[in-house]
């Protein structure tokens, strides 16, 4: 068995041509982005089998997540090793120029809809910027009935039948499996999401793909099969101030798959946690992470995984820092039960 001992790991981010892209993750990540065309999504933290995630520094760069999972299960996972096979959470930034098609994930009742070992799909989004252009649609309005929805599709009216956001940086919004949601106008979000990759697409706002020429394949039957039409808690949340001092700490979502805090603030303060893994993200500013003796320098748009073994460790900020601390709950400790999301915000502008 390998001696080697974890440590905080960076990633490198996959960079994903998608048709409604803009050329802005350049800036967040700063780094040139690959080719000319539009990027619509860096996957910075993926455990998928097509798209695993590289290490880029240290004794174990160039080792990809799922080596990791295989090999460090109990070093990585901690107190959850023997939960999950593969890192159960997806993580990228989206830019979204143009709306993305309105889909839908399927949730744990729609297994019959979605291939083996894919699971049910929760997500959510931290806008980071966000333009006079700028929409949100999360959920459907009141009156909405698949009836309604399938007509509203032949005459271009969907849109019609959506909860409509008019997004602004800092915003939380939670998409729970079986919501229909969407986004674009050049906006720009952080999205978490369990790691499954089943959407199906119920609306495609006319989109021609501009590499095959062709609209993209719609999954309607699917799509309308999936969509929770009574649940209410997608959309803008409420984020929870924490604490104060050293850093500032608002939970922003506090579901079954996933926890997620943003950390802002310029005095040391401590990130982490004992025995289970973290994950942090830069959304602005630079500082450092600080464990057994050696110092990692955090850059905006990074992402870094602190392995169980890792612990707690002290972050220092080089002035103003903003970071996203992501947990995944142990249902054993914390006696969750099934989703409990956040009282939403409603905005129907
Ligand atoms: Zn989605």
């Amino acid at each position: 068995m390998s001696q080697t001992v974890l440590y905080p790991l960076r990633f490198e981010p996959i960079y994903q041509y998608r048709l409604w892209g803009g050329r802005r993750l350049a800036a967040l990540l700063s780094e040139p982005l690959p080719n000319n065309g539009p990027i619509g999504e860096a996957w910075i933290l993926s455990d998928r089998e097509d798209h695993a995630s590289l290490i880029a520094d240290g004794p174990l760069k160039g080792q990809n997540l799922s080596q990791l999972m295989d090999r460090f299960q109990d070093q990585l996972m901690g107190k959850l090793a023997q939960r999950f096979r593969r890192f159960p959470l997806l993580l990228k930034f989206l830019d979204a120029h143009e709306m993305l098609s309105v889909q839908v994930h399927p949730g744990y009742t729609h297994g019959g809809l979605t291939p083996p070992d894919s699971g049910a799909k929760t997500e959510a989004w931290v806008v980071l910027e966000a333009g006079n252009e700028s929409r949100i649609y999360a959920g459907l309005n009141p009156d909405a009935t698949p009836d309604i929805l399938r007509h509203s599709l032949t005459n271009g009216t969907l849109a019609d039948h959506l909860l409509c956001i008019t997004p602004k940086p800092g915003d939380g919004v939670f998409i729970p499996a079986g919501t229909v949601h969407s986004l674009g106008g050049d906006v720009v979000v952080f999205e978490i999401q369990q790691n499954s990759d089943v959407t199906f697409r119920l609306y495609d706002w006319g989109h021609v793909d501009a590499n095959t020429r062709q609209p993209r394949p719609l999954q309607v039957d699917q799509a309308l099969a999936c969509i929770d039409f009574v649940d209410g808690a997608a959309g803008l949340v409420t984020a929870l101030v924490e604490a104060e001092t050293p850093v500032k700490r608002e939970r922003l979502f506090h579901c079954e798959p996933f926890w997620l805090w943003r950390l802002s603030g310029q005095s040391l303060f401590t990130v982490g946690a004992e025995s289970v893994p973290r994950v942090l993200v830069c959304t602005a500013g630079t500082g450092q992470i600080e464990h057994s003796g050696a110092s990692y320098v955090v850059g905006k748009g990074e992402i870094w995984l602190l392995p169980a073994a890792v612990g707690t460790c002290a972050f220092r900020p080089h002035g103003a820092v903003s970071l996203l601390e992501i947990a995944i709950p142990d249902p054993c400790i914390n006696g969750q039960g099934r989703v409990s999301s956040q009282a939403p915000r409603k905005d129907s502008a």
